[in-house]
């Protein structure tokens, strides 16, 4: 019996393309690799790509510490007029040792691979088809699964894209139902990819220069597919995945060679640029779901670069990019809002003139509606509740980096569930909550009490809570 996965190939092999494919550079960058694979690479690329379509390979050494990657490969190598060697002499990292690569290419395309992957028949001319029809389009192949115990080559499912969920993980997603039949989506069909997996790609020469390359000061590993995913679709051009090109790659539990600093912070610093650069307002959701990624922001770098090149592409904004590439994205801006109305009493917390008061329910008045932003802050438009002089409330400016002015709620109180009600002043020893007071009838903070009904709050609408 003919499988599946068969049948497509005999397919996607009568598939037909243009006569006049641009040609590309395939850019391998490798630190330590293991031998084998490494050659497995080249001799898949080598072995399975129409030669004139193959400019060159150039292999980028990122400072690898094996002898073997030195003089033994560069000697192995010259029988193979086409593979070009660039050692670098200090350690890049992945994303500037793709730079380099692709700044001393030569062919019109340029094809990123790791250094562990075997390419599958018939693999390159779905992607350069792509690009021929757009040279804005990015085009990846699938990805398969190499065993890193075994070796064996493994397929996967088709109709699988590229995702990122809070704050900022990558992941494969498949496409709804609905969408495959509405589009009428059959499985030879370019699948429209809002993340790309980020080591495997073709993109035309010319417009990876465009859009300014990476972003060069992201470090050593990771993030760098959010940011080339998010330029491209928010500046004009598009990715997608092309099922009849597919390539093999040994997924591996952990990095086989040394991060110059702790590995989770230079991931981490590296999303936070992402986060900067391109999420709007929604970099909050980014920050909301991983707290202590705003304490690093000092140390994150000058983006003054990456703000003016996003201006001089005008690229569109994170909204367009969340409406039309990927509207499935979970992307509530607010965790919970409406009215926040005291169960006790009946009444609304309400603004009149830069202050807060009581006041009776009204959902109707723009002064008794607020958000209770990711970042903890109780916002109407720009200005913030917070704590005043002494036991005042008062109002202020929002500001996210602010931590005097974010408030505990719902499920952030999990360290006291029975404060659950209340809105606890956030980083205060003791624990302190707004509270109404009935005498001189106003706002204020009062220690927190669990009993205590005039501490109670709720908010009209719990979105993400
Ligand atoms: N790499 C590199 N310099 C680095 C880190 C990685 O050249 O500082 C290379 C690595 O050898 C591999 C590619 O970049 O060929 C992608 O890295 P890796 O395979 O570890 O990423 P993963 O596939 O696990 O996401
Ligand atoms: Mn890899």
């Amino acid at each position: 019996m003919v499988s599946f996965y068969e049948e497509l190939t005999v397919r996607c092999s009568k598939q037909l393309v243009h006569d006049d494919l641009p040609n590309t550079s395939i850019i391998i960058c490798f630190v330590d690799e293991v031998w084998s694979t490494l050659i497995r690479t080249v001799f898949s690329v080598l072995n399975r790509s129409p030669p004139e379509l193959l400019k060159e390979v150039i292999l980028v050494d990122d400072f690898s510490t094996k002898a073997f990657l030195k003089e033994t490969l560069d000697g192995y190598m010259k029988q193979f007029p086409k593979v070009r060697i660039l050692h670098l002499k200090e350690r890049h990292g992945l994303i500037r040792a793709r730079i380099a690569g692709a700044n001393i290419a030569t062919g019109d395309v340029l094809t990123f691979l790791d250094s562990h992957v075997e390419c599958n028949v018939g693999w390159l001319e779905p992607l350069l088809e792509q690009v021929r029809i757009n040279r804005k389009k990015v085009a990846c192949p699938v990805i398969e699964v190499i065993s890193d115990k075994d070796m064996s080559y493994m397929t996967v499912d088709n109709f699988q894209r590229g995702i990122f969920s809070w704050p900022m993980n990558f992941g494969w997603k498949p496409i709804p139902k609905e969408v495959l039949q509405k589009n009428k989506i059959t499985d030879m069909d370019p699948i429209k990819c809002p993340i790309m997996a980020g080591g495997l790609f073709s993109i035309d020469k010319k417009y990876f220069y465009e859009l300014g390359t990476y972003d060069p000061g992201l470090d050593v590993w990771g993030g760098e597919n959010m940011e080339i995913s998010f330029k491209i679709w928010m500046c004009g051009g598009e990715i997608e995945i092309i099922p009849c090109s597919r390539v093999g790659h040994i997924f591996r539990n952990d990095n086989p060679y040394s991060f110059p600093k702790d590995r989770v912070k230079t991931v981490e610093r590296n999303l936070a640029r992402v986060a900067e650069v391109w999420l709007d307002e929604y970099k909050e959701l980014f920050y909301g779901h991983g707290y202590h990624l705003l304490q690093e922001l000092p140390n994150i770098g000058d983006l003054t670069q990456q703000k003016e090149l996003r201006k001089k592409l005008q690229c569109k904004s994170f909204r367009w990019y969340i409406d039309n590439v990927y509207p499935d994205l979970d992307a509530p801006l607010a965790r919970a809002s409406g009215v926040i109305m005291s169960p006790a009493l009946g009444k609304c917390l309400s603004l009149q003139n830069a202050t807060v008061v009581l006041d009776d329910c009204d959902a109707s008045k723009q002064n008794q509606h607020f958000n209770f932003s990711w970042l903890r802050l109780i916002k109407q438009k720009d200005l913030c509740i917070a704590p005043g002089e002494k036991d005042k409330v008062t109002v202020r400016a929002c500001d996210n980096k602010n931590s005097g002015i974010r408030w505990l709620h719902k499920s952030l109180t999990t360290f006291q569930p029975s404060l659950e009600a209340h809105f606890v002043l956030e980083g205060i020893p003791r624990p302190t909550c707004l509270e109404y007071e009935p005498l001189q009838n106003r706002l204020r903070t009062s220690a927190c009490n669990v009993n205590n009904k005039l501490q109670k709050w709720q908010f009209e609408k719990y979105i993400a809570l």
